[in-house]
């Protein structure tokens, strides 16, 4: 050996031994394999990280001893192909202990060749990453719950926008027998409305595959109506059963429906599919305080919504009426009218309408002043709302002159239903206070769809024709077609 191979030999030893102090004190496990994959020798980080030694291991490939249950079949495959394609792999990669506590690596598995290019070993350096794991496992769990609140948000915000466009509660209801539905898809629900005497709630609408919600529940059963504020039932240690459900035990929420102040209705929701023994009972509570959230949420915009429509309703109504005789006003009667002369046209069902008019009211409220006056208005519509319902409607069209919409009425019913009218108020006894007060009288004309014209205005015409006819005749009574030249059908004119 010459003094130069003395020298290089000496350099050799002493990599050697570097990379041997390097092996035994690294923090990252190493094995050692031979070409056939079976473990010759471990760092002591290895037996520190897994709680093997080398002789558990010996003979066996290392994947066999540290792979598990819930280890990917895929990345043991990858790593299977490239050891026999003698490749270089790295993957992250489940193991287990000798305890069975499973643990995350960063695996890297390098073939070794020697000077004559034989391959001679595989060295495996693993790197515990359960904690980035768990960290990464955090973030994915964090993504997915923003992304299904998000979608949450948008369809909570997509139902807000319908249930502020209804139009009436029939509508709101659907919106929220579908919202309900589309949101809590796992619970059965029901909306309760108080009735008119607020003695009890009756079953306005539901929604799931609970058919047995009762059709009324009183008040007094149940939790949240007595308290004044949501009741949930399957979230608290002490907890009982409001009377009116169906199913105890079973988890549900009762969430009072309050609009302009006053608790209107009650909406309940039933989690049915959450039996013992089903989901896990941790995710249960999970789910449940979820849905409590979007339930007390849902409960406020329904509330809101229910006092946005009975407004609109109130609104519409009162631009609908008279205010001095509460009768449909003009603008009703035009609307109305319309719409029933088109439909009627189409199905070739009869209409009429009588003109109705007080006879010398202008002299009536010189002498009896305009209170009294008023008075005899509201006696009159007061008459024709009792006698006339359904298909007949009476309207205040101006000052003093009223129309009876006849829906499905030809002439002749239509002469009727004046004639009853004219005789009735002809009757009527009046007084303002003490004051007694002289018999009044009204006059009346008719018009009927198809033989006085296919508008309501054309029929209108007709009828205030008519109407004037019996002016001219005397007044008190009904004229019922205004080219009819005989007499009037009754009526005389009474002593003013
Ligand atoms: P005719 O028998 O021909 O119908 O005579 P008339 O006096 O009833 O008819 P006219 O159209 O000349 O007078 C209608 C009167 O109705 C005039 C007005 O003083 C009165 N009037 C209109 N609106 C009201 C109201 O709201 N209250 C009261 N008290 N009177 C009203
Ligand atoms: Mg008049
Ligand atoms: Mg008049």
């Amino acid at each position: 050996m010459c003094a130069k191979d003395v020298q290089n030999s000496g350099v050799e030893d002493q990599e050697r031994q570097f990379a041997d102090l390097v092996m035994r004190h690294s923090s990252d496990a190493v094995i050692i394999s031979g070409p056939d994959r079976n473990a010759l020798w471990v760092n002591p980080a290895f037996s520190a990280q897994t709680g093997y030694v080398i002789d558990d291991l010996l003979g066996n490939e290392p994947g066999h001893v540290l792979q598990g249950p819930e280890t990917s079949e895929t990345v043991a495959r990858e790593i299977e192909i490239a050891c026999r394609q003698r490749r270089e792999v790295r993957v992250d990669i489940l193991n287990y202990t000798k305890q069975g506590e499973p643990f995350w690596v960063d695996l890297k598995i390098t073939p070794v060749y020697d000077a004559a290019g034989r391959h001679t070993h595989f060295i495996s350096t693993m790197r515990d990453i359960t904690e980035r794991k768990a960290l990464e496992d955090q973030n994915e769990e964090m993504r997915r719950s923003e992304e299904l609140r998000q979608a949450e948000r948008q369809l909570l915000a997509l139902t807000s926008e319908w249930l502020y466009s209804a139009k009436s509660v029939d509508e709101l209801l659907m919106v929220v027998k579908r919202a309900m539905h589309t949101l809590i898809p796992e619970a059965d629900g029901a909306l309760y409305v108080y009735d008119k005497s607020r003695s009890m709630l009756g079953l306005a609408v539901c929604w799931g595959s609970l058919p047995e919600f009762p059709q009324h529940i009183l008040p007094d059963e149940c939790w949240a109506l007595r308290r004044g504020r949501a009741y949930s039932y399957g979230l608290k240690p002490i907890q009982f059963d409001c009377d009116h459900v169906t199913k105890p035990g079973t988890p549900y929420f009762c969430l009072p429906i309050i609009a302009h102040g006053e608790t209107i209705g009650l909406m309940h929701i039933v989690f049915d599919g959450f039996e013992e023994g089903g989901i896990m009972r941790h995710m249960r509570e999970e789910v449940l305080r979820n849905r409590w959230e979007i339930s007390l949420i849902c409960a406020e915009q329904i509330s809101l919504a229910v006092a946005n429509v009975r407004l609109r309703q109130e609104l519409h109504e009162k631009s609908m009426r008279d205010a001095l005789t509460g009768l449909w006003n003009r603008r009703w009667f035009i609307d109305h009218a319309q719409r029933e002369f088109l439909l009627a046209a189409e199905q070739g069902e009869p209409i009429s309408l009588i003109a109705l008019d007080v006879d010398h009211f202008k002299k009536f409220n010189d002498t009896f002043g305009h209170d009294a006056g008023d008075l005899v208005l509201r006696e009159v519509a007061a008459l024709m709302a009792e006698k006339f319902s359904g298909a007949l409607q009476p309207c205040r069209i101006g000052g003093e002159e009223f129309v009876i919409f006849c829906g499905a009425c030809g002439s002749e019913a239509a002469v009727a239903h004046a004639e009853e009218i004219r005789e009735a108020i002809a009757r009527l006894t009046l007084s303002n206070g003490a004051q007694g007060l002289p018999q009044i009288t009204v006059s009346a004309g008719i018009g009927t769809l198809g033989r006085d014209g296919q508008s309501v205005e054309q029929v209108m015409k007709a009828a205030d024709k008519a109407l004037y006819l019996a002016k001219d005749r005397g007044r008190n009574q009904v004229v019922a077609d205004h080219r009819d030249g005989a007499a009037a059908i009754a009526g005389a004119e009474p002593d003013q």
